[in-house]
């Protein structure tokens, strides 16, 4: 596939802005890519068409051909849609004691997921489980859940022979309370495909405890099935999250794509193993690019695009250090500030920062002010960010009324600019672009 792949971005090597034609023929092969990572036809299909309408007279990054552009593109699409809402591997398990319902067809992992999971709660986040199992058809998978217990130090609820899931789940529920666990786990039964029997064992379960979570697992080498299952369970159970197991094996895992594109449901962990900590937090990064298979691709255009960033910072650098700090420069530090996540998110990262961010998000410095502002310097002319002094009363009207926003508004920018302008002055007095390059690391 690679070398199918180089062939066709051999032949696209035009430079500018993507072409309806470069784009059109990169995605017939990142098409055939994702079909054989299988991800489900319709799926594909929607998830290409909508790349394509995105990539479509995007940039070309110098040194890279339209054709490797496309591929980075898709990647970050495909990140896109794996990353669900929230932080990835999260629980809501407060209010003790918690209720996780595991459900999933037989075979899926259920049993060895739920002990995996309880072995992490208990280490990693010091809470107290208790694990039952719910399989009453097959009397060694609750032997299966109980050796696991013992193996990793997690209580199971002690086997009571001739009762029902429901009898089963009431008295977890009151040993929960009662033993003052934190979390209880409900590893139900499965069966070899969806009936309705199982359905409504599941429901009745389900019933009685109200699962904080409710987490489908699956095994990710089953591609379409699994995105099958995915559907039924979450319309007839529904489910908070997917476990998707068997991720050690060769399998290319666009199962993943497709179950979150068709039940839009966050992907949780995944396991990578039948040891009991072969579980990890799902991360979106890491399966697009095994989905995709062109990891090469990405870490070229990656390194062609910090490439260029750091000379278009160098030159910057370079022109604020003799104080011609423009608004095509003040531009560059928005997207910058916007694409660190925010106002917020770049003081969050620094220590003893947090109150701050609070009162800048409550001063309205957010995300939507720093576009507001990229788009009032977007509606002056060139002539004009390079030189805002240009910047007279009419002009002022013009690019307001342009950016749908009022001249005040463009009198704070002005104001933020010249501000900025005159502390790079300082800054590149000091030391002649030194320390700003200090700075700005
Ligand atoms: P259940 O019927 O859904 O409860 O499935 P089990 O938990 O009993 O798992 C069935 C088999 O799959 C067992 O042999 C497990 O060891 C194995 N298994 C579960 N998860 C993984 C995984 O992430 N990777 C691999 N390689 N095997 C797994
Ligand atoms: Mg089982």
């Amino acid at each position: 596939l690679s070398e199918r792949l180089s062939g066709v971005f051999d032949r696209l090597t035009k430079q500018g802005a993507l072409s309806e034609d470069d784009v059109k023929t990169a995605l017939r092969e990142v098409r055939v890519a994702l079909l054989e990572a299988d991800v489900s036809l319709p799926v594909a299909r929607d998830f290409v068409k909508a790349v394509q309408e995105q990539a479509t007279g995007q940039a070309v990054t110098k040194s890279i051909t339209p054709g490797q552009q496309v591929v980075k593109i898709v990647h970050d699409a495909l990140i896109d849609v794996l990353k669900g809402e929230g932080e990835p591997g999260a629980l809501k398990i407060d209010n003790p004691p918690a209720p996780i319902l595991m459900v999933g067809l037989q075979g899926g992992g259920k049993t060895t997921t739920t002990a995996k999971l309880a072995k992490r709660l208990k280490e990693r986040e010091g809470k107290r489980v208790l694990m039952a199992s719910l399989d009453v058809n097959r009397p060694a998978a609750m032997e299966q859940l109980a050796i696991l217990g013992q193996q990793i130090g997690v209580d199971t609820l002690p086997i009571v022979k001739g009762e029902d899931p429901v009898a089963i789940t009431k008295r977890a529920k009151t040993q929960a309370g009662l033993g003052g666990y934190d979390v209880y786990m409900l590893d139900t039964a499965g069966r070899l495909s969806i009936d309705e029997e199982l359905m409504q064992q599941v429901e009745a379960v389900r019933d009685v405890v109200t699962p904080r979570e409710t987490l489908l697992v699956v095994d990710g080498l089953t591609g379409q099935d699994a995105v099958h299952t995915a559907e039924n369970f979450d319309e007839r159970i529904g489910i908070s999250g997917v476990v998707l197991t068997r991720m050690d094996g060769d399998g290319r895992g666009g199962a993943a794509l497709s179950m979150r594109a068709v039940t839009g449901k966050p992907i949780k962990f995944v396991g990578l193993g039948e040891k009991m900590d072969a579980l990890e937090t799902f991360e979106p990064e890491r399966i697009a690019g095994r989905i995709l298979g062109m990891g090469d691709i990405v870490a070229l255009v990656e390194k062609a695009q910090e490439t260029i960033e750091a000379e278009q910072a160098e030159r910057m650098m370079k022109r604020m250090a003799k104080g011609q700090f423009n608004m095509n420069d003040l531009k560059m530090q928005l997207e910058q500030m916007i694409k660190m996540g925010g106002m917020q998110g770049m003081m969050g990262m620094m220590p003893g920062m947090g109150k701050m961010a609070k009162q800048v998000e409550d001063a309205g410095l957010d995300d939507k002010m720093l576009k507001q502002q990229i788009a009032l310097i977007q509606s002056m002319t060139k002539k004009e960010r390079a030189n805002p002094q240009l910047l007279q009363a009419s002009r002022k009207k013009r690019i307001a009324k342009g950016a749908g926003m009022e001249v005040s508004d463009l009198n704070k920018l002005m104001k933020m600019h010249r501000q900025m302008s005159d502390m790079m002055k300082k800054m590149g007095k000091m030391g002649k672009g030194g320390m700003l390059k200090q700075a700005m690391k």
